[in-house]
């Protein structure tokens, strides 16, 4: 990112068509900021556009209505090449509406014709580049992590991710190590942080200086790193790349004038012999780091399936869920989703638990990657899919507002399974038209943007089901796969909500995906809402709906249907006006 020093000139293009205004603007802005504002004038957007090909600017100051481009239009044709660059529109008084489309449409700043002076017109386009910078720190903060340089977890998920693709596509091989400093807790608590924090950063120089170009190191957090490894010939290549990784660090740190010494503990796996999904070769990789550790630290091993045998839980654990379906051991739990206008039932997220026999009640994070490392969730994601219609249905012969209901789809259910189909019958079966049914998927689904992805959305969002986006913000959240796919939704993720509005950068981020969603045109729903602090927050920056403990926690069947029957009575009342269930077909 390019930073504006104080002794350097800020280079405007201004783009306006009209000779006087031009004239009036410059002289105004020089007289204000002198040498420190320099001014290059074209008088239409094709010029203007060319000039941004050929020279640096700072700011682009714009008309809205040019000789060969009109209203946002003009935005929207600037921003696709200012990408790095914030965009300030010039504005007459009785545009009103134009310029809130232009902000929302991403125009950093607007100013107002006739009604300003120089003073005005300068500090308004040093803001502009302050927010602009500020946006692109977010979303460096978003991928990179602020110590090392290194790529952080997200950006590691979705580099793999495109190893994966690339390496299914060429038939090589990829090698994930989970590489885990021994002992380092131990220097951090001697030296302190700071000294801490700076052998990591010789850690990740010295990771680097092992790998080749191609190569991917990531910090997913304290003293763990990973390194993906593509076009791998053999498992000997990745282990002489592992050998060299612990030379390097096992030789001595010199921090404040001491010698410090730490060793590494690699877990190897490789794809696609151990796993074919990103989510397998991280857990594959850890359990083999795991066994690193515990046979004495400081080396490397290779995952291999006896590993994960070697615990026998694990092996009763996935015996007792292949039956847990015969046995009608799971069951769905149903959370309300509230307008934040009206209060007003939105529809409910079926969420599933599994009663496991002479157990406790399961939550999905003790099971759900069991099921998916298995292939158990194609026929448990099935079950999910037509229990919760058909609580629908129980629901409306009961003459109980007919709702909606959100069910979570994961991603090897969504690759594997033709959901469309699977969706398709289990809305006839219920009798229930699709406008029912919203499914959640996660980013990391849209990551793998293949034509049978785009293929399944469309065929859902032409039985009518809703597509919403789960966990937005902690993914790989790109404008390209929100504008490709039909999503009609975005769920910020509850690790945003919870620290609002303290957390600056959670609010900004909470704030910008609201924004993100309106320009889109998709509603926006907020999970995790827990107080009403939280609530007002989202409440003032137009969040259309929440979900979380504040509203309601999880309810079983019977608590919900309480929650519907209060719900009618409150219909009744004359609040709103029920939403009738439709027939399907
Ligand atoms: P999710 O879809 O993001 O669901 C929201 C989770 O947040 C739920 O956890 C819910 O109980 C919890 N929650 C709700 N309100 C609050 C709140 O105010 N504060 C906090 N801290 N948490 C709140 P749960 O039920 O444990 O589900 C966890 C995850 O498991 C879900 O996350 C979803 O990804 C997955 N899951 C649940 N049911 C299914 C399913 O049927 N199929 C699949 N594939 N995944 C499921
Ligand atoms: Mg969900
Ligand atoms: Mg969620």
């Amino acid at each position: 990112m390019q930073t504006i020093e104080p002794a350097r000139a800020v280079n405007i293009l201004f783009i306006e068509d009209q000779a006087d205004i031009a004239a009036l603007i410059r002289r105004r802005l020089s007289a204000h900021a002198g040498a420190g504002m320099v001014i290059t004038h074209v008088s239409d957007l094709r010029s203007g556009l060319a000039a941004l090909k050929t020279a640096a600017f700072d700011v682009v100051m714009t008309d809205l209505n040019l000789p060969d481009s009109r209203g946002v239009e003009t935005v929207h044709r600037l921003l696709k090449i200012c990408r790095y660059i914030p965009v300030v529109v010039l504005s007459a008084v009785d545009e009103d509406q134009a310029i809130l489309d232009t902000v929302e449409s991403g125009a950093q700043e607007y100013i107002v014709k006739g009604q300003t002076d120089g003073h005005v017109i300068a500090r308004t386009i040093r803001q502009a580049i302050k927010r602009k910078q500020a946006e692109l720190k977010l979303r460096r903060l978003a991928h990179y992590d602020s110590l090392t340089g290194l790529a952080n977890r997200s950006q590691f998920r979705r580099r793999l991710e495109q190893a994966l693709e690339r390496g299914a596509r060429r038939r090589s091989s990829v090698a994930l190590m989970m590489i885990d400093l021994d002992r380092f807790k131990a220097v951090n608590d001697t030296l302190g942080h700071q000294a801490g924090d700076r052998m990591l950063v010789m850690v990740a120089k010295r990771l680097r200086s092992c790998l080749r170009e191609c190569d991917k190191v990531a910090r997913l957090g304290g003293d763990e790193f990973t390194v993906t490894l593509e076009e791998v010939q053999s498992p000997d290549q990745a282990a002489a790349i592992a050998q060299k990784i612990v030379e390097a660090i096992s030789r001595p740190f010199l921090v404040g004038g001491q010698e410090f010494y730490v060793t590494p503990s690699i877990g190897i796996t490789l794809h696609p012999l151990d796993g074919d999904n990103a989510d397998a070769l991280i857990r594959n990789a850890d359990t083999a780091m795991y066994r690193v550790k515990a046979g004495g630290r400081n080396g490397f091993k290779f995952f291999t399936p006896a590993m994960n045998e070697l615990t026998g839980e694990r092996l009763r654990m996935q015996a007792a869920l292949r039956q847990a379906i015969d046995r009608n051991e799971l069951v769905l739990h149903y959370q309300p989703k509230v307008s934040l206008h009206s209060g007003r039932l939105r529809g409910v997220e079926a969420l599933l638990r599994w009663q496991r026999a002479g157990g406790r009640l399961l939550a999905p994070a003790e099971f759900i990657p069991l099921a998916e490392d298995t292939g158990l969730i194609l026929p448990i994601g099935e079950w999910v899919l037509k229990a919760a219609l058909g609580q629908i249905r129980r629901w409306s012969g009961l003459g109980l507002p007919g709702t909606r209901v959100s069910v979570n789809i994961s991603p090897r259910q969504f690759r594997q399974c033709d959901l469309a189909a699977v969706v398709a019958s289990a809305l006839s079966q219920t009798e229930l038209a699709g406008g029912h049914l919203e499914v959640e998927i996660t980013e990391g689904v849209l990551m793998d943007d293949t034509e049978a992805s785009v293929a399944t959305l469309k065929r859902l969002k032409d039985l009518g089901v809703g597509i919403a986006i789960d966990d937005f913000g902690t993914g790989y959240s790109s404008l390209h796969y929100l504008k490709r796919f039909p999503i009609d939704t975005l769920k910020i993720d509850h690790s945003f909500v919870s620290d609002i509005p303290h957390d600056h950068d959670d609010a900004t981020i909470t704030q910008a995906i609201i924004g993100l969603a309106r320009n889109l045109r998709l509603n926006v729903i907020a999970e995790g809402v827990e107080t009403k602090e939280q609530l007002a927050f989202l409440r003032a920056n137009h969040c259309d709906a929440g979900q979380g403990y504040l509203f309601s926690a999880p309810l079983d069947t019977a608590q919900m249907t309480g929650y519907l029957r209060r719900e009618r009575v409150r219909t009744d009342l004359g609040e709103t006006t029920p939403q009738p269930l439709a027939r399907h077909g």
